[in-house]
C-alpha cells in the first residue's frame, strides 16, 4: 500500500448519514469496509505511519458526526461478522448484534438477551459497555483481542475495566478485533422469549418509528436522563428537524429531515434548560464527532 487509494475496496465522499441510525452527517472524505481482520489491522498502520486521520465505526448506532463529515478515513467493521460457536463462542467485532442474537437463539446459549433490539455490533457494545434491563456486557464478555496501533493482544474481563456506558477500550482507544462470550446453555425456547420480551418492551418505550441514536444522555446518580428531561416537559422540543422524542425524553429523533447542527443545537438547548432548571449537568452517551 503506497497510497490511501491503494487500499482495496476504499470509496471516496460517502455519506455518514447511510452509516449512522440518526441519518445525519456529511461526507466520510475516505470510507472502507474491510473484510478481513488483518487487513483492517493493515490499513490502521498504514494510516499511522502516513498520519492519516481514521475512526473505528461500527454500526454507527451511537455516534453523530458533523455537517462538515469526516475528512480523513472512515473503517466500518460490518463485514467483520463472522460467529464461531464451538466450544467458545467468539464473534468478529463487526458483527450486529442482532444477527448474533438469532444465531445464539437457534443454539439455545443464554446472556446476550438483554442486547436484542439493540441496534449496535459487538466491537460498538464492548466499548461502550452496552447494556438494558440490568444486564450489560461486562456480564458476558469473557475476553477480547484487540490492537492498539502497533499490536494485538489479549484483554481479558478485568482488564477491559468495563464501567457504566464505558470501558478501558473506549478510554484508550483500542480497537476490538473480536470477542470471546460467556454463555450458558438453556432452551432455545426460554433464551427467545426473553429476547422477544425485551425486544417488545423496547417498542413500546422507545421510538422505533424514526431514526435516532438511542440514549442521548446518561443517568445521573442512578436517575434516568428521560426522567429529568421529561419533568421539565420538554418532550416534542424541536430544533430544525430535531425533535426530543414524544414517546422517550432521553431520545431526540430524526423527525424531518434533520442535520446533525440541528441534532446538536438541541442536545445543548436541553443541557443548558436541564442546567438552569435542575441544577443538573446532563453528560452525553453519544459520541460527537465534530
Ligand atoms: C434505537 C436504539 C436503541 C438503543 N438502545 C441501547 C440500549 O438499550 N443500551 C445501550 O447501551 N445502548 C443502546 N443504544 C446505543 C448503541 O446501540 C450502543 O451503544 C451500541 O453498542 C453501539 O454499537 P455500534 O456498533 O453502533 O457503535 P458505533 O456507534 O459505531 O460506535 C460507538 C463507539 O464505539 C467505537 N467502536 C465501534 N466499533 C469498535 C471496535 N471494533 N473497537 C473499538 N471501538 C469501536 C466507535 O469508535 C465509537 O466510539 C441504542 C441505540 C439505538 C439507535
Amino acid at each position: 500500500m503506497e497510497n490511501i487509494l491503494d487500499i482495496k475496496n476504499i470509496q471516496t465522499n460517502v455519506p455518514l448519514s447511510n452509516y449512522t441510525t440518526m441519518r445525519v452527517g456529511g461526507m466520510a472524505h475516505f470510507f472502507v469496509q474491510p473484510t478481513k481482520i488483518k487487513y483492517m489491522v493493515k490499513i490502521i498502520k498504514f494510516c499511522l505511519k502516513n498520519k492519516i486521520k481514521y475512526y473505528i465505526l461500527g454500526n454507527g448506532s451511537n455516534v453523530i458526526f458533523s455537517d462538515k463529515g469526516f475528512d480523513g478515513l472512515v473503517i466500518c467493521t460490518k463485514k467483520l461478522n463472522k460467529i464461531k460457536i464451538k466450544k467458545n463462542v467468539t464473534a468478529e467485532c463487526g458483527c450486529n448484534l442482532y444477527a448474533l442474537n438469532k444465531k445464539l437463539i437457534s443454539y439455545g446459549l443464554s446472556g446476550m438477551e438483554f442486547s436484542y433490539g439493540i441496534p449496535g455490533s459487538v466491537g460498538g457494545a464492548v466499548c461502550m459497555n452496552a447494556g438494558a434491563y440490568g444486564d450489560d456486557m461486562s456480564k458476558v464478555v469473557n475476553k477480547v483481542l484487540v490492537f492498539d496501533g502497533k499490536k494485538i493482544f489479549k484483554l481479558n474481563n478485568k482488564e477491559i475495566d468495563f464501567s457504566y456506558r464505558n470501558s478501558k477500550i473506549k478510554k484508550n482507544n483500542l480497537i476490538v478485533l473480536k470477542a470471546w462470550l460467556n454463555l450458558k446453555q438453556k432452551n432455545k425456547l426460554s433464551v427467545e422469549e426473553k429476547c422477544i420480551e425485551n425486544f417488545k418492551k423496547r417498542r413500546l418505550t422507545q421510538p422505533y418509528e424514526f431514526p435516532n441514536s438511542g440514549s442521548i444522555f446518561k443517568k445521573v446518580e442512578n436517575i434516568s436522563a428521560g426522567k429529568i428531561i421529561d419533568d421539565l416537559n420538554l418532550k416534542g422540543l424541536s430544533f430544525g428537524g430535531a425533535q426530543i422524542s414524544t414517546l422517550h425524553a432521553n431520545f431526540i429523533v430524526n423527525a424531518n429531515n434533520a442535520t446533525a447542527t440541528d441534532v446538536i443545537k438541541l442536545i445543548d438547548t436541553t443541557k443548558k434548560i436541564v442546567k438552569q432548571e435542575k441544577g443538573i449537568d446532563l453528560e452525553e452517551e453519544v459520541i460527537f464527532i465534530p
